[in-house]
């Protein structure tokens, strides 16, 4: 339902909480964070409010990282539970995927993985992308090659937001009728499902369009369209009345 995606030179996590608070006026039964740290993916997620998410990262600290993404989820598929909340993950843990959306081939591509011997532990259809995504980084793509792969794969409506544990530079996202924007800033960059996700750290936005994959990393944003031909968005200036 609400994405959020970081990457720059703030602490990602509180860039991402207040992101998230946000977006919560759209209304949501779970929320999560991916941080990347180290070299490893740190993950919360948490079904109800965000006050839960945020008791559980209270409890359990996560790693300070300039690199992360959130989500509020409006559960389609799966219940309202901690394991179906996102962000999911591949099987080792290397790739983190939210997704606002319906992708609604899921089924057979589900049915592709459990007979390649790939076990799925929630019930959602994100998962399935999930682990797609990361078997293609797996195999050698880079996070942006990987996305372009995986969408090519999907039916439906979806924004898809994905960090790799090994590649803390990126956050590449991808949207097919279902919102995005960027938020360009200095030395950093975010995502969102809307602007209300980054509007209290920059103006300046970008729209894109429909069928596109997006990479930022902190002063780079590049677009491409599904068939990997580069692209640009449209940019503009956010005037919100943020006191309003
Ligand atoms: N279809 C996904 C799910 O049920 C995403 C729902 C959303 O847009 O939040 O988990």
């Amino acid at each position: 339902c609400g994405i959020v995606g970081y990457v720059g030179h703030r602490g990602a996590q509180d860039v991402v909480v207040e992101g998230l608070r946000r977006l919560e006026y759209r209304g949501y039964d779970s929320a999560g964070i991916a941080l990347v740290a180290d070299g490893r993916l740190a993950t919360e997620k948490r079904a109800g409010k965000l006050a839960n998410l945020e008791k559980a990262i209270a409890d359990d600290a996560l790693p300070p990282t300039t690199v992360g993404m959130g989500h509020t989820r409006w559960a389609t598929h799966g219940a309202p539970n901690d394991v179906n909340a996102h962000p999911h993950t591949g099987a080792t843990r290397r790739v983190a995927l939210v997704h606002n959306g319906i992708i609604e081939n899921f089924a057979e591509l589900r049915a592709e993985l459990e007979a390649g011997d790939h076990h799925l532990v929630s019930e959602t259809d994100t998962e399935v992308a999930a682990q797609l995504l990361e078997l293609e980084v797996l195999a050698g793509a880079d996070l942006t090659s990987a996305m372009l792969a995986l969408v090519r794969r999907l039916e439906g409506a979806f924004t898809l937001v994905a960090v790799d544990a090994l590649d803390p530079s990126r956050v590449v996202a991808a949207r097919r009728n279902s919102p995005l924007v960027v938020g360009v800033g200095e030395g950093e960059n975010f995502l969102g499902s809307d602007v209300a996700a980054f509007i209290e750290h920059t103006r300046e936005a970008m729209e894109l369009g429909q069928d596109q994959v997006v990479t930022i990393t902190r002063d780079s944003v590049d677009v491409r369209n599904f068939d990997g031909t580069p692209s640009d968005g449209r940019r503009y200036h956010v005037d919100w009345d943020l006191s309003a």
